[in-house]
């Protein structure tokens, strides 16, 4: 066979010779815009040209704060599509950790939209490598901003050749993209993608059994392109040429709901916590949802009341996967085997509030305290992956090695698998808390409380939340003799962090349980906590 490399520019191509007249509807700022596949490539080829008109390199880190529209899936193509790196910046880190990423990743140019502007113009002096900003804008004037030097998108664009082709000169290895994921403690750790992993897991995303995304869907990622690529949904609806809708900058449920009507989309992907908030408002609305073929929730675990509502309430398929930043994303994906049609609802519901099985193409291990465990969904271990889309290491980061050795990927993510080879996660052994599809570290919380006088331990543990799926909740003891409140502890800690950190509740403990070696014993605690609500 010959070797083609698997390579992200053509993917472009393809959309643009096959699906030309096919359409990319993108909200921005001001505007409904819609483009067709053969002016997103023309605009994706300009964008290239541009970028070496400002000494944008092969190998070169180009990064972007923005939301989901076109000219971000412009972004998407170009920069791998010449041979540099994509580099999806998460909007809501810290302002610490955004300049740390930026300048770890060694960014050369960052395409900023307008509303996000104010963030990196309060850091700016901060950044060591960026030569360049670019602002996304549909106004024809610059913004007023500090940024120098600062180029406008659409201007920026006129300025590149629409004939640009796309480099061939490429290895399949080669780093096509990049994102940051957040540690337990310090600094966020780097994930690079390289061209051949995006085709291959593209590949993935159209597979009957998985997403079946195919030419007839009308695609809305609702899932930010700042989270693992939108779990690659905008590199495979292009190759494979669905219509894809953007819905832009601080969506809410309303306008979701409202475009799943107006564009009759057929797929759309998100954390619960937007299926929540779309919930509510089509039980409240009159909405004809009768395009969708797919609802896909992941990022956390898929409460078995929101499949269900979707599902027995309103009609709509939703489809409950798993994956990480290290893994591209996708994973598993729940599906009921043709042999299980005849359970009955309860137990179809049981198999796909499960996280599921593994797609083809990648391999896995659970790892429990004896060695592998047994398919039978009781034995639990850690959920280990290898395959072509899984990362290998972190980014010129020394923690690599935990979570990278005997050539397997370890997940810290703690599952059971049933006889069919469904996964079902039950616990994590990476001391986080995923609120609302954001990380929140349990550890530097912590740490901020044992910097108050009166207090001795304190441990931060996840409580199941029906709105953000997780919610931090600390359990703290006190030295001898000093006494405080639930509120004074929470002030002294405010400044230290944003709002959606703080946690919810401050109960006192006598103490907090230990393993034999002094860790904290999270889970016990969280058990402790839970009989504390009723929960
Ligand atoms: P991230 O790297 O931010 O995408 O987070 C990946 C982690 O989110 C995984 O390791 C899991 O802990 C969690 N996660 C992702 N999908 C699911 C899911 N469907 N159910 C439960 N946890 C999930």
């Amino acid at each position: 066979m010959m070797q083609t490399p698997l390579l992200i520019g053509p993917m472009m191509e393809h959309a643009e010779q096959f699906f030309a007249r096919k359409e990319v509807i993108s909200q921005t700022h001001d505007k409904l815009r819609r483009l067709t596949y053969a002016e997103i490539g023309q605009r994706t080829r300009r964008l290239m040209s541009a970028l070496s008109q400002l000494g944008v390199q092969k190998g070169d880190r180009v990064g972007t704060l923005a939301w989901n529209h076109h000219r971000h899936l412009e972004i998407y193509f170009a920069a791998p599509g010449m041979g540099a790196v994509l580099h999806t910046i998460n909007i809501r880190l810290t302002p610490e950790h955004i300049i740390y990423i930026i300048n770890h990743a060694e960014d050369q140019i960052l395409f900023i939209d307008e509303d996000i502007l104010p963030l990196i113009e309060k850091v700016q002096d901060k950044l060591q490598t960026v030569k360049a900003f670019v602002v996304m804008t549909d106004k024809d004037e610059l913004p007023e901003s500090n940024l120098a030097p600062l180029h406008s998108y659409e201007t920026l664009l006129q300025t590149g050749d629409p004939e640009q082709p796309f480099k061939t000169d490429i290895d399949e290895n080669d780093p096509a993209g990049m994102c940051y994921t957040s540690a337990t403690t310090g600094k966020p750790k780097g994930v690079v993608y390289s061209h051949r992993g995006i085709v291959l897991h593209s590949y993935t995303l159209g597979l009957a059994d998985t997403a079946a995304i195919s030419e007839s869907d009308v695609s809305m990622p609702v899932v930010p392109q700042f989270h693992v690529n939108a779990w690659g949904t905008p590199f495979a609806c292009t190759w494979f040429g669905s219509t894809q809708v953007m819905p832009g900058p601080r969506f809410t449920p309303k306008r979701l709901a409202q475009f799943i009507e107006r564009f009759k989309v057929t797929i759309t992907a998100g954390v619960p916590t937007i299926w929540l908030g779309v919930l509510r408002e089509l039980e409240q609305g009159e909405y004809d949802t009768s395009s969708l073929r797919a609802v896909l929730c992941g990022g956390s675990a898929a409460p078995r009341g929101l499949i269900q509502a979707f599902e027995q309430k309103l009609g709509v398929p939703f489809a409950h996967a798993y994956g990480a930043t290290e893994t591209t994303p996708l994973v598993t994906y729940s599906r009921l085997k043709s042999y299980q049609q005849d359970l009955s609802a309860e137990g179809k519901l049981d198999e796909r509030a499960k996280q599921g099985a593994l797609v083809p193409g990648l391999e896995m291990k659970v790892i429990g305290d004896d060695g592998e465990v047994a398919w039978n969904g009781e034995e639990m271990g850690e959920l280990l992956l290898r395959g072509p889309w899984i990362a290998s290491e972190y980014y010129e980061d020394d923690r690599s090695s935990s979570a990278f050795h005997d050539g397997w990927f370890h997940t810290g993510d703690v599952v059971t698998v049933d006889v069919e080879g469904n996964i079902q996660i039950i616990d994590r052994t990476k001391d986080l808390i995923k609120s609302g599809g954001e990380w929140i570290s349990s550890v530097e919380i912590e740490n901020a409380f044992m910097a108050h006088e009166a207090v001795f331990e304190a441990s931060v543990v996840a409580m199941p939340d029906a709105e953000w799926q997780e919610r931090p909740v600390a359990c703290v003891v006190l030295h001898e003799g000093y006494h405080t409140e639930k509120d004074e502890l929470l002030e002294f800690i405010r400044p230290q962090f944003a709002k959606w950190w703080m946690p919810d509740d401050v109960l006192f403990f006598d103490e907090i349980p230990k393993t034999s070696v002094g860790k904290f014993l999270k889970r016990e605690l969280r058990e402790r906590v839970k009989e504390h609500y009723k929960v």
